[in-house]
């Protein structure tokens, strides 16, 4: 099994995880009104998930 020769340092290490965290997970388009909302979950701003309305305000 390779072993590395050397402890990454801080600077290679933070650079390698960089990109990661840059975008928020499971963040889709709402297909009724184009806002971003969680995936699997009820649009916050018009209240519909798979093409039915759930929420009322
Ligand atoms: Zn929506």
């Amino acid at each position: 099994m390779a072993v590395p020769k050397r402890r990454t340092s801080k600077k290679k290490r933070n650079m390698r995880r960089s990109h990661i965290k840059l975008k928020v997970p499971g963040m889709v388009t709402c297909p009724n009104c184009g806002e971003y909302k969680l995936s699997h979950r009820v649009c916050k701003s018009c209240g519909t998930y798979k093409g039915e309305e759930i929420m009322s305000d």
